[in-house]
């Protein structure tokens, strides 16, 4: 076998056995965690500005799915339900309205992974809520304790 024939035919060997050696790679992780995080530490101490990077797109990748953005995309340019302003996202706030069961606050939620399940449970808080901005939330809150 020369050179160009072992190169094929390991190319074609990998290509046919990608997915067993993912899952032997898989199962190694999972066997030697230690390991695994040995090396990587090893690895951000010696290029930390690629780890930097690393890091940023698997945050920003992870961001992605998360309630927010899934909140931020589906709710980005309603507006106020009180003055009726459009504000940036990161502005506005789920109030709950007066006498509604309150189970969690919707911001608390920011970081969960988007599920069907969490979708619903989200989504039926939600249905409970007001869309309006920190200011409007602000005055409302006072109002109600006011008229307590
Ligand atoms: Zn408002």
């Amino acid at each position: 076998m020369t050179k160009e024939e072992k190169a094929t035919y390991d190319k074609k060997y990998y290509a046919e056995n990608k997915e067993k050696k993912a899952e032997y790679s898989r199962q190694y992780q999972k066997e030697n965690p230690e390991k695994i995080n040995a090396i990587s530490a090893r690895y951000r101490k010696r290029h930390p500005e690629r780890a930097k990077i690393t890091q940023d797109k698997s945050r920003k990748k992870r961001r992605e799915k998360t309630i927010l953005r899934y909140l931020e995309l589906k709710y980005e340019g309603t507006p106020c339900l009180d003055c009726d302003r459009v504000f940036p996202f990161c502005a506005m706030d789920f109030d709950h309205r007066p006498g509604e069961s309150k189970e969690f606050g919707i911001a608390t939620k920011n970081n969960l992974i988007v599920t069907p399940d969490h979708i619903a449970s989200i989504e039926k808080e939600i249905s409970k809520c007001d869309f309006v901005d920190a200011t409007c939330h602000r005055i409302r809150t006072r109002g109600y304790r006011d008229n307590v």
